[in-house]
This record gives structure tokens, sequence and C-alpha cells, in this order.
């Protein structure tokens, strides 16, 4: 039977990327050597990171000044690195999930971190509007994408101080305007690479201004001058990111990828406002995430929980648990997930409704 991936991380990946994978695991780029088994400095892994830069760059359109990096870490490193790096003395933060509440925890490490907005109080299921960024803050922090609760800030937005974006769970699933941020980061399980490499774009111009010293692994100068080549980087995921990369331009760059993810998206959602057992976690339309689709079943069926979970497997759907801190169900539809995958779900929806 056919498997649908819905994980929300690590998740589903191209085929592409998956079988140009498993190829260079067995003999990379003609050298008769496993990419398991090569040096980062030869020359044929040297071209591989240069390459992933200079695509990642391509498809961001990100302008010049700017620095993408290969780290290792994950984005839960990065919560400590931003504010080591960027704050002296206050930080703004929007508090739109687990992940964000994380990142703020980290920050109040390295000085006064101010809380500009939460939706905590409502269990995360909008975007707060309406807050104010303190002009005095060294920088302010959100989280796009909200990968646990299903809320997404679609938007490029405007602020007065640097602005720094975790994109763990939405990078390349839409074009950016990369001028707008100072740092944008994430780790590539979600939408990009398996487990093990965390992407950086950064702005050069904002490094260098805070008074503490930082250990050299921590330091985004570091990565910079060594262009991702300090310390050993994570070689096979390096690749595979770059697998996905090109994947992405075939596909047409982001624009389609867009224009895909919002058509699958919108197709799910429309089952779940249509279906009478279920209904979405997030109401208002804007706030909807088009990456992680969170739903639970309606007051009258509850008990169909573990049933429909059971269903959905019958059929092939992997994945559909919701986190433990939202319930019901969670579907993440990663720019690999394929539109009939999500036409399954559907469909499986609907059968179950039926048998019901
Ligand atoms: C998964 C995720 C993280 C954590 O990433 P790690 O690489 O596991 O540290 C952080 N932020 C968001 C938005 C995520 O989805």
């Amino acid at each position: 039977m056919k498997k649908h991936n819905f994980y929300a991380g690590p998740s589903i990946l191209p085929q592409y990327t998956v079988d140009k994978v498993a190829e260079a695991v067995k003999d990379f780029a003609g050298t008769g050597l496993s990419i398991m088994e090569v040096s980062h400095r030869s020359k044929e892994f040297v071209s591989v990171m240069e390459e992933a830069q200079s695509l990642f760059k391509e498809l961001l359109s990100v302008p010049e000044g700017y620095h993408v990096l290969f780290l290792g870490g994950g984005a839960s490193t990065q919560f400590a690195m931003v504010p080591m790096n960027l704050m002296n003395k206050k930080s703004a933060y929007l508090n739109t999930g687990s992940w964000a509440s994380k990142a703020i925890k980290e920050a109040k490490f390295f000085g006064e971190v101010i809380e500009v907005a939460s939706s905590k109080d409502s269990n995360f299921n909008y975007i707060p509007e309406n807050y104010t960024i303190p002009e005095d803050a060294d920088y302010f922090h959100i989280t796009t994408n909200n990968t646990i609760y299903g809320t997404e800030i679609k938007k490029d937005i405007d602020s007065p101080v640097t602005l720094v974006a975790d994109m763990s769970s939405d990078i390349f699933s839409r074009p950016l305007d990369v001028a707008k941020y100072g740092i944008i980061y994430g780790g590539a399980q979600k939408n990009l690479a398996p487990a093990g490499v965390t992407f950086v774009i950064v702005k050069e111009s904002i490094l260098g201004k805070v008074d503490r010293p930082i250990p050299t692994m921590l330091d985004y100068r570091t990565h910079i001058e060594k262009e991702s080549m300090f310390n050993t980087p994570p070689v096979l995921p390096v690749y595979a990111a770059l697998q996905t990369l090109k994947w992405l331009r075939d596909k047409g760059g982001l624009e389609a990828m867009q224009k895909i993810n919002e058509e699958k998206a919108n197709m799910l959602y429309a089952e779940i406002d249509r279906n009478k057992l279920f209904v979405p976690t997030v109401d208002k339309d804007s706030d909807r995430s088009i990456m992680n689709v969170c739903f639970v079943m309606s007051d009258e069926y509850k008990d169909l929980e573990t049933d429909f979970l059971s269903f959905a497997s019958s059929r092939g759907m992997i994945g559909i648990k919701g986190h433990r801190s939202v319930g019901g169900f969670r579907a993440s539809l990663y720019n690999a997930l394929p539109p009939e995958s999500v036409k399954a779900l559907i469909q499986t929806m609907k059968d179950f409704e039926a048998n019901n």
C-alpha cells in the first residue's frame, strides 16, 4: 500500500533527494567512495558546499551583504546563538508557541527580554496583532511557522529593529523578502534535508556590536570567515540539502512552490470546515499554516478519535497524530508532500464520515 507521509519532522523529502543521496552513499561524484567517507576538504565536497550556498541564495534572492551558513546544533542552538551575538541589553520576542517560548528562555540568559505579545492564553491558536516593538531593542524575534499549533506569519513583517526569524518549518515554502531580516535560521529537517544541518542566513553588518566575548564556535563571524568549514560540517545532510535545492529549482522555484502549497492547504482546510466530524484548531484564515494543518474531532464525535487514527493508518496515512499539547490531528504538508497524498487524506476523512 502507498504510504502518505504527514510527519512534522523529520519529514518527507523529495524522492529525487532520497535517490541522489542513496547513490552518493555508494559512490559520491565518481570518487569510488561513499559520501560518508570523503574529507570535507576534498575538492568534490568543497564544490557541493559552494553550490549549496549559491543555490540557496539564488532561490531566495538573498541580497548582497548576507551569508548562508550550514551549521550543527539544530534550531535550538540558534535560540542561544542569536542573543549571544546580537543582544547587548534588551531584545523583543513574539510568543506564538512552544518553540518561541524556548527561544525566549534562552534569550533571558543574555539580557532583558520583552515579550511584546503572546497567544498563550488560548493555547497559541492565533497570531497576535497590534503589538509594539520597542525601538531600543537590539532585535525582534519571530517564529514564522508554529509547527506544533498550526499558525503561520505568512508575510514579511516590518520591524523598526533588526528582525530575526525562526523559519525551521516554512523555509522555501514561499518567496521571501530577505532584506527585511537580519537573521533567518532553522533546522533543515522539516523542509530541506535530513536532520543534522542548521541553516542560517545572516546579514554581516549586524554582527560585532556586542560587548561580551563569544566562544569561537558560537560566533557567526567564525563561520562566515571560513564559509561553514571552520570545523567539520554535516557532510551528508549538506549534500542532501543541495539535492532538494536542485529539485526546487526544477519545480519552478518558490513562486511555483507557494502556489502548490496553498492549493494543498486550501483543499484540506476546506474539507475540515465541511466535514461534520472535524473542526480546525485555528479559526482565522490568515493565521492558518499552509505547512502544518491542525484539527480535532468535533465535540459530538470526540470518542471517535482513536478510531479515526486507526482507520487513517489502514489507508496508509502516517504521522497524523497531533502533538500532545494540541491533541487531535496534524497533517504536515511540506514541499515534498504530493497533492495526491492530501487528496488521499481528504478521501479518508469523507469515507470515515460516511461510516459514522
Ligand atoms: C523543529 C523546530 C525547532 C527545533 O529544531 P531542532 O533542529 O530540533 O533544534 C525549532 N523551531 C521550529 C519552528 C521548529 O519547527
